[in-house]
């Protein structure tokens, strides 16, 4: 995927400029170039950056919201589930969660068993993954550390686990595939207003310090929660439409919070939802989330003692022989839920999570709100309103209808996927490498393998994650990395499960960068130490200083 040059577009007109490179807008961005309109996608940051990389990493339905008769809602994320399955194979993995049912809870056994019939029926897969009713007993007999006191039972069903920040990025390197020109570290920082109307963006360059301007037949914002910031660039408009509230999760080693299964459970404080669930990656549980009003600044967002507080108590309270504390907490992560509609004295978890699509005086598109889930049919919504708005001045006059759910994301191939597997297994690629490659990376998992089979060195493992110089030049030069924290965040995706986020192998990262980027020995300290820094932010214990030296 090459990254958008300012330089390269002075005088192009494109149909849609695209404003956030979240999985709002990289879905977006996908649809409308399948489409075969003329986009661009622009992150201010890197793409996954804002809450894309930090939620609850679930392809689901929305159990919770039957609760609140979001039937629509629910069938619809049902559905989108599935085809994930079909779409992302290597991003998208079947687990069996508990829904536990403890006296005082608001759901009986038998409403929670029409709950998971309307889910099993909403998934249109109600034969293969069909729910069932468990007593305390047999509840206790698949988690035998589970709190036994008022347990009266659970609901066995089924949920998908996925890798939110790579399924954000292979949507991007998809809409990329298809067409779109993209860049991360593009910031808008301003709206071409002609007349009253938007035609284009002002842009930064955040890494250059370039400016331009990019003229489009239209503008979509789809910022997530800076979506009133971008609102606000355009002539006359001060309201605030998002009230965002900020998700906590806490990840802790599985040998201290001994969990086979996700869970679903009410805090003990506040009958909240919270889920712990047993993590894709390594011998790890991670438990979120809280739910609460937001008022800084979204670029600072993370966990505060009062959060952890709250998760902890939740933990304790569903495995108290776990006796967790602050020591035992392997990493931290905070996101902020872009939504609309809250009204004073409403909960926050009770805020509805639909997206809503709404025009600007000036003909801006704005899109917000929603899941990660359902982006892809926020996508279509979004570009058929762009169409009904702006189709005729489009220069494909004639776009495609939407074929969003028929082509697979980037990696996502099946028949690539087992061919890349045989290929890892007959080049003798090192398993627990080569498990990581194919599901960080599905089909592309063969692209690492071509670059080692020309330079053996690239296998060389980096620390204890399995890093690989394969890997980090395959995200710079196909994922557009361009910071050590773009790797180790939104890429290998480390940062999450290891406590020092993987920074023991960080130099020899940043070494393997510096050769593709041009940096010098100074920028590999700053790098490193950017990094650092957001590992340390979160994190309530101090991080180990050790790095491995870089292998000359
Ligand atoms: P973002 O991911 O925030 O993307 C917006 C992007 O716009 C950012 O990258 C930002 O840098 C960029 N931007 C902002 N201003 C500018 C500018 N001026 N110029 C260029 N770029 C700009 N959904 C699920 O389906 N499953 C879950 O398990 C789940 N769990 C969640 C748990 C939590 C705690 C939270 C907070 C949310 C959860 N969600 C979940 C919801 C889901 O994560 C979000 O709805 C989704 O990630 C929002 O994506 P987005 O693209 O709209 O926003």
């Amino acid at each position: 995927m090459k990254r958008l040059s300012l330089a390269d577009i002075s005088g192009i007109t494109f149909d849609i400029v695209v404003v956030g490179g979240g999985i709002t807008g990289a879905s977006i961005a996908r649809d409308a170039a399948m489409r075969g309109l003329t986009v661009a996608l622009l992150e201010k940051d890197d793409f996954a950056s804002g809450t894309s990389s930090r939620s609850t990493k679930l392809l689901h339905g929305g159990l919770r919201y039957l609760e609140q008769y979001e039937f629509k809602l629910v069938r619809e994320a049902c559905r989108e589930r599935e085809l994930f399955l079909r779409l992302a194979p290597h991003l998208a993995e079947i687990r069996p969660f508990i829904y536990l049912l403890y006296r005082g809870y608001p759901e009986s056994p038998l409403l929670l068993n029409l709950g998971l019939t309307i889910y099993d029926i909403f998934s249109g897969n109600p034969i293969q993954r069909h729910h069932h009713m468990l007593n305390a007993k047999r509840t206790l007999e698949l988690e035998p550390d589970l709190n036994p006191d008022q347990l009266i039972g659970g609901g066995w069903y089924y949920d998908v686990l996925t890798n939110d920040a790579r399924l954000t990025v292979e949507t991007t390197k998809s809409a990329g595939e298809a067409g779109a020109s993209i860049g991360n570290y593009l910031e808008v920082v301003g709206l071409v207003q002609e007349s009253g109307k938007v035609h284009g963006v002002e842009v930064t360059d955040r890494l250059t310090g370039a400016q331009a301007v990019i003229r489009a037949k239209c503008v979509i914002n789809a910022s997530g929660v800076w979506v009133d910031r971008v609102r606000a660039l355009e002539n006359g408009i001060s309201d605030l439409r998002l009230r965002p509230t900020k998700g906590v999760h806490i990840v802790v080693r599985k040998s201290d919070f001994p969990l086979q299964h996700a869970v679903f459970l009410r805090s003990p404080k506040d009958r909240r939802v919270v889920w712990p669930i047993p993590a894709l990656d390594g011998d790890l549980v991670y438990i979120g989330t809280t739910d609460t009003f937001y008022e800084g600044k979204p670029e600072e967002v993370t966990a505060t003692q009062q959060d952890i507080d709250y998760l902890l108590e939740v933990a304790n309270h569903t495995i108290p022989d776990a006796k967790l504390s602050y020591g035992h907490i392997v990493g931290t992560w905070a996101g902020l839920r872009p939504l609309f509609g809250a009204k004073p004295g409403v909960a926050a978890s009770s805020v509805s999570r639909e997206h809503e699509i709404f025009v600007s005086p000036g003909g801006l598109v704005n899109i917000a709100g929603g899941k990660l889930t359902t982006a892809r049919v926020m996508a279509f919504q979004t570009v058929d309103a762009a169409l009904r708005l702006y189709g005729d001045t489009f220069a494909n006059r004639h776009p495609k209808p939407c074929t969003t759910d028929q082509k697979p994301l980037c990696g996502g191939d099946a028949e690539g996927i087992s061919a890349a597997k045989q290929t890892l297994q007959s080049r003798h690629i090192p398993s627990a490498i080569a498990q990581r490659w194919l599901s960080h990376y599905g089909s592309n998992a063969l692209r690492l393998a071509e670059t080692v089979s020309a330079d053996p060195g690239a296998l060389q493992e980096m620390g204890s994650a399995a890093i690989t110089p394969a890997e980090v030049r395959f995200a710079v030069e196909n994922e557009m990395a361009r910071t050590v924290s773009d790797f180790f965040i939104r890429r290998a995706t480390v940062f999450f499960w290891h406590h020092d986020g993987g920074l023991q192998s960080a130099d020899g990262v940043a070494a393997e960068m510096a050769k593709l980027l041009g940096w010098s020995s100074a920028e590999c300290t700053r790098q490193v130490q950017n990094y650092r820094q957001e590992v340390e932010h979160n994190r309530f214990t101090p991080v180990s200083a050790t790095t491995i030296p870089v292998a000359k």
